[in-house]
C-alpha cells in the first residue's frame, strides 16, 4: 500500500493508509499550493 508522497516543493507527506495519505496531500495542497488540485488517482500515482 502506498503511504508516502513527496511533494515537488520538497515536503514529504506520510499517511497511515491510502485514504489518509490522499486527505493529507489535499490538505497540503490547499494550504501550500492554492489553486492546485490533484485527484485521488493522481496522488496515488505519485505516491510510493
Ligand atoms: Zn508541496
Amino acid at each position: 500500500m502506498k503511504k508516502t508522497l513527496e511533494c515537488p516543493c520538497g515536503q514529504t507527506i506520510h499517511g497511515t493508509d491510502e485514504d489518509d495519505l490522499v486527505a493529507k496531500a489535499n490538505e497540503h495542497l490547499r494550504v501550500e499550493h492554492p489553486g492546485r488540485e490533484y485527484s485521488r488517482e493522481e496522488i496515488l500515482f505519485m505516491a510510493f
